[in-house]
């Protein structure tokens, strides 16, 4: 665990990313976007080292407050524990981006029980959980900015680099963030989500084919595969205290690969 002192960020309110160690990840660029908008910054990944190394990276970049600490997002305990930490050491937290996932190109007629319920642990019951614990804070202080990662995958039926698994458990939180936009939107919390299309990280672990990728990146309109600061802006700006008004959507960052 890590917590440069710093003073606090301008907005005096704290940003927890979760999966925001992997250094080339989304997460990682959004917990520096998220800086550069004026939150201090929480890190939580099932990495200990990576959460420490993004939260000192921020933190000298950005000049704000950081905290890297671990937690296995699918261990209620473990979650509780670390969101404890950032109580402890931050400003309020004001907002959340559920970014820790895992992904999986199994055939829906290979897949076992158990990986599905892997896919499905990560993806929304550690968003579930997350969520859960954070949210009645922000709820109390009427103000929160939720952000979820689902993918074009949910929209299109798959087609990119996961599986049948991957693809329902994205949709899974589309309908989360969208049931929880309604329930928390009187106390000031907005839920929304980004549907990225193919960005360039390391959650392939170098399982997508090149000439698969290349056969993509053709049907891309904009001619390329996404960024992870392509995502990391949409993010920034849904958790921006200004954007109060957009709650219950979907953003979709794919280049035109999925116009809909
Ligand atoms: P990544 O593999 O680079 O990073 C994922 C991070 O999550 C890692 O730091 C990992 O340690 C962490 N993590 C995994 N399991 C965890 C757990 N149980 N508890 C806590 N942390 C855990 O992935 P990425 O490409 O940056 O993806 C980030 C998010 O964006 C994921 O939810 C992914 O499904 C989604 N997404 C990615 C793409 C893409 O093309 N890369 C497209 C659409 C959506």
């Amino acid at each position: 665990m890590t917590s440069p002192s710093t003073p606090s960020s301008p907005l005096s309110r704290s940003a927890v990313v979760t999966g925001a160690g992997s250094p080339r990840g989304i997460g990682r660029a959004t917990a520096h976007a998220l800086a550069a908008g004026g939150y201090d910054i929480a890190v939580i990944d099932i990495d200990e080292s990576a959460a420490e190394d993004t939260a000192r990276e921020v933190a000298g970049t950005h000049g704000v407050r950081t905290l890297g600490v671990a937690a296995d997002v699918t261990d209620p305990e473990a979650v509780d524990t670390a969101v404890a930490a950032v109580e402890a050491e931050l400003t309020p937290i004001g907002a959340l981006v559920n970014n820790a996932g895992i992904t999986s190109p199994t055939r829906f007629l290979d897949v076992s029980a158990e990986e599905w319920d892997r896919i499905f642990d990560v993806n929304v019951r550690g968003s579930f959980l997350v969520t859960r614990r954070i949210a009645p804070g922000m709820a109390e202080r009427g103000f929160g900015r939720i952000v979820h990662l689902s993918s074009v995958s949910a929209e299109r039926g798959g087609g990119v680099f996961g599986g049948v698994a991957y693809s329902a458990a994205k949709a899974a939180l589309l309908g989360f963030s969208r049931a929880l936009a309604r329930e928390l939107g009187p106390s000031g919390v907005t839920v929304n989500s980004v549907a990225p299309g193919l960005i360039d990280t390391d959650i392939t672990a170098g399982r997508l084919d090149p000439e698969r990728k290349a056969a993509m990146v053709a049907d891309i309109p904009m001619g390329r595969t996404g960024t992870v600061t392509d995502v990391a802006d949409v993010i920034a700006f849904l958790a921006r205290p200004e954007s109060e008004y957009l709650t219950g959507v979907t953003y979709d960052i794919n280049g035109g690969s999925h116009i809909h």
